[in-house]
């Protein structure tokens, strides 16, 4: 194999997952080649748009204990980069407390972040009203705010990861540069791409909504629904409110699946303006090909409706609409799937895999584990409880 085209890791997906992979592979001295399909810090994946949501409150407590333990990794990558990555403005969870969503539930959490001494403080209705700048909302609601809750900004966090990817050594970082065909041959994999045939002992898929497409090319799948978001921002019409980061649990009414979170305004994502977005999926895709770029307009009404009900110092018509696609795992807490490719595929311990799930609170963390998951074939966090790719890879069809 000539010079340039042997390496020790290659990563498959330059998202921020696999540009996170590829510091954490270089800080350990591996020669790695990480592959884009499109241009780097694309929208056509699940990172598009700005935003995403650092939150410790969860009802399990092992996943509150991962947030915990992203923190010092999140430092870590803040030390690279003058730039902010995170604006900490707290975590709202209300509604319904009797609520169980695919988010969880608020009295769950506040089990889990007690068990994890994480601080906290109970809100009821009216502290929701007169604090955070919600209105008539029912006088059952309660709700907990966590203050470490914060903004991130995934495209800075991009940014910094492949501006010091692509001054390491170690790192070739190439776009344009869809798989198309992985062979395992002399104990190697060969990876195909329009630009060169490359050459790694070891592989990390981090495909993002287009995993089946990746995934197949070694027979298997895994069993997700994909879902392309829609979301909006509105005009703060009283530029003093300030809102934290927020989720509201309710149940749906008829085809409103009725929950929905919000940001706070950020300098660096349409300054006057918050972001908010429905989380129920009315329009589940089979395949990442079937998504337009279009938001469903019923999700948008839908938000609209409760900015108007609900929020103050907004305007409550959407504007900078925007859709971002995940695949989401059938696993019903929609969880992250982190794990070995499954047994049947050749080497498949030299395979390792991030799919699915919201992780863009995960992403320097990820990168960690992925990364000794590779060099090491294990990890010391416990991610024994995103291991199933036994239940959720199946053999291609
Ligand atoms: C609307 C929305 C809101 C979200 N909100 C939150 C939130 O508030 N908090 C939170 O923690 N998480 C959130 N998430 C989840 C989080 O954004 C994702 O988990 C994270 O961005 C995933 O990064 P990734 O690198 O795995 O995937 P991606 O960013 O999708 O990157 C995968 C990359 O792989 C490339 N690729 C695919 N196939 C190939 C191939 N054959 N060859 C080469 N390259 C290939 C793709 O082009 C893509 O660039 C949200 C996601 C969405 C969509």
């Amino acid at each position: 194999m000539e010079d340039g085209k042997q390496f020790d890791v290659i990563v498959i997906g330059g998202g921020p997952m696999g540009l996170s992979t590829a510091y954490h592979l270089s800080k350990r001295r591996t020669k790695t080649l990480v592959l884009e399909q499109f241009t780097f810090i694309n929208q056509l994946g699940s990172s598009a748009g700005v935003s995403r949501q650092f939150r410790i409150p969860y009802p399990d407590e092992y996943m509150v204990k991962l947030v915990k333990q992203s923190i010092p990794f999140w430092d870590e990558l803040q030390s690279l980069t003058p730039v902010p990555l995170m604006d900490e403005v707290g975590t709202l969870w209300f509604g319904d407390p009797d609520v169980h969503s695919t988010e969880g539930n608020i009295r769950q959490a506040e089990l889990a972040l007690k068990a994890q001494d994480v601080a906290y403080t109970s809100v009821n209705a009216s502290e929701l009203e007169s604090q955070y700048h919600f209105k008539n909302l029912p006088s059952t609601y309660t709700g907990l705010f966590q203050a470490q809750g914060a903004s991130i900004d995934l495209k800075a966090t991009q940014q910094t990861l492949y501006h010091w990817n692509k001054e390491s050594s170690l790192v070739t970082l190439k776009e344009e540069a869809p798989v198309t065909k992985i062979e395992h041959r002399h104990q190697q994999f060969e990876v195909t791409t329009p630009l060169g045939t490359f050459t790694a002992k070891k592989l990390v898929l981090v495909p993002g909504p287009y995993a089946d497409a990746v995934f197949k090319l070694l027979n298997f799948q895994v069993a997700a629904t994909y879902w392309n978001m829609a979301s909006a921002f509105y005009k703060k019409t009283d530029p003093a409110i300030q809102y934290p980061t927020w989720f509201v649990f309710q149940n749906p009414v008829g085809d409103n699946g009725n929950q929905f979170y919000g940001f706070p305004e950020v300098s660096w994502n349409y300054p006057g303006y918050i972001r908010v977005a429905s989380d129920f999926v009315m329009a589940p895709l089979n395949s990442p090909s079937q998504r337009t770029l279009v938001p469903n307009p019923q999700e948008l009404a839908y938000t609209a409706e409760w900015v108007k009900n609900h929020m103050t110092g907004l305007d409550p018509i959407p504007q900078y609409t925007s859709t971002c696609m995940v695949a989401l795992s059938k696993i019903p807490n929609k969880e992250l799937l982190i794990d070995f490719a499954p047994a049947y595929v050749p080497a498949h311990k030299d395979i390792a895999i991030y799919a699915t799930g919201w992780a863009g609170k995960f992403v320097p963390l990820l990168g960690k584990i992925l990364a000794d998951l590779t060099l090491d074939g294990h990890t010391p966090f416990d991610i024994s409880h995103f291991a199933t790719g036994y239940k959720y890879f199946t053999q291609w069809k």
